[in-house]
């Protein structure tokens, strides 16, 4: 099949995309009950998919100066020990970032570096709570990095797509956990948890979502059928109505959003999205519960650049993403924000 060629590049098994499907399939009703808050917090008789994207607090904002997010990182990425925040420490006093706009820059952020130079991350700082996460997710990429090209040689210092964003990822988790330990208003928690809900959902949910409408799709030229804009619609339409029927109002223009999505021409690639997100997401509760001995195995995962199998490199690390476990345990997660969110109504 279309779908088993395009994970044998990686050496990943069909299993692994089916069980990420079956396991979001089995929790959509948490998706559903998240929107039903959201739609009670906005005061909204029918919900639309246009306005999940409405901030949950009017008035409230985080103001978040380049000093201060720094300190913020710091702290956030405690649990993971003394030599990476030294890491992180040089990146910000010998200038591995180039933080704010000017002109002529490029927009966005990324991190990037050769094989004998320290990373380089380009940003457009902003003070405020995107920026702050950005920050943290690219120094996730720059650390990986850093560690694979000290570790491996040449030929294995990169890294596959499939681990690509879970170190990132991983980052982000701490530092939303250690904002809303920190978070001392019920404004400010509600719209962290909304902040961190929305990446979720569009990360886990929604690439899902994608990857099931790839799935039907190329199965069915596999039985014979041919494909029209009409089957096209038809298949995306009704994944909406699946994912989001029992709260959203599914508009019948929505059917149309599978054109716009680029990811699309590239076949299998966005639910390593949701594959990424949900190990970092197993690998952070294991770093908080268990401390020293689960750092000591994602440093050795860091190190491990291209020189394995994703799957193999994964599974030291401490998280088999072939058992549907794994999935299901980042949509534990989920499943608490939300729980966290409802009490704050
Ligand atoms: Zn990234």
């Amino acid at each position: 099949s279309a779908l088993y060629a395009s994970l044998f590049q990686d050496d990943i098994s069909v299993d692994v995309y089916n069980n990420l499907i079956k396991a979001v399939d089995e929790n959509l009703d948490t998706l559903n009950r998240y929107v039903d808050i959201k739609k009670k917090f906005l005061g909204l008789e029918d919900i639309h998919m246009y306005d999940l994207y409405v901030p949950l607090t009017e008035s409230f904002d985080m103001k978040i100066p380049y000093e201060e997010a720094q300190e913020i990182v710091l702290n956030a990425l405690k649990p993971l020990g003394e030599e990476y925040l030294g890491l992180i420490k040089r990146a910000f006093e010998e200038n591995w970032i180039d933080v704010y706009e000017n002109e002529g820059k490029q927009g966005g952020a990324y991190s990037w570096g050769s094989y004998d130079s320290h990373p380089y991350i380009l940003m457009n700082y902003k003070d405020d709570l995107n920026s702050l996460f950005t920050l943290i997710h690219e120094l996730g990429h720059s650390m990986h990095s850093y560690y694979s090209k000290k570790t491996q040689p040449y030929l294995y210092s990169g890294y596959k797509i499939f681990v690509a964003e879970v170190a990132s990822t991983l980052n982000e988790l701490l530092l939303i956990n250690y904002l809303l330990e920190k978070a001392d208003s019920k404004e400010e928690r509600v719209y962290l948890l909304n902040y961190y809900l929305e990446q979720f959902r569009t990360t886990v949910y929604r690439q899902t979502m994608f990857a099931e409408f790839e799935k039907l799709t190329h199965a069915s030229v596999e039985d014979g059928n041919p494909l029209t804009a009409k089957e096209f619609n038809d298949i995306y339409y009704d994944l909406n109505k699946k994912y989001y029927g029992n709260s959203t109002v599914v508009d019948e223009q929505i059917a149309l959003e599978w054109a716009r999505i680029p990811h699309f021409y590239s076949n299998f690639y966005v639910y390593k999205y949701a594959t990424g997100f949900s190990a970092a997401s197993a690998l952070s509760q294991k770093i908080l519960t268990e401390g020293k001995v689960a750092v000591d195995k994602y440093i050795e995962f860091l190190k491990s650049g291209g020189s394995d199998y994703p799957l193999n490199q994964l599974k030291s690390a401490g998280v088999d993403m072939e058992k549907k476990e794994s999935v299901d345990k980042a949509l534990e997660v989920f499943k608490e924000l939300v729980d966290k969110l409802e009490k704050e109504y």
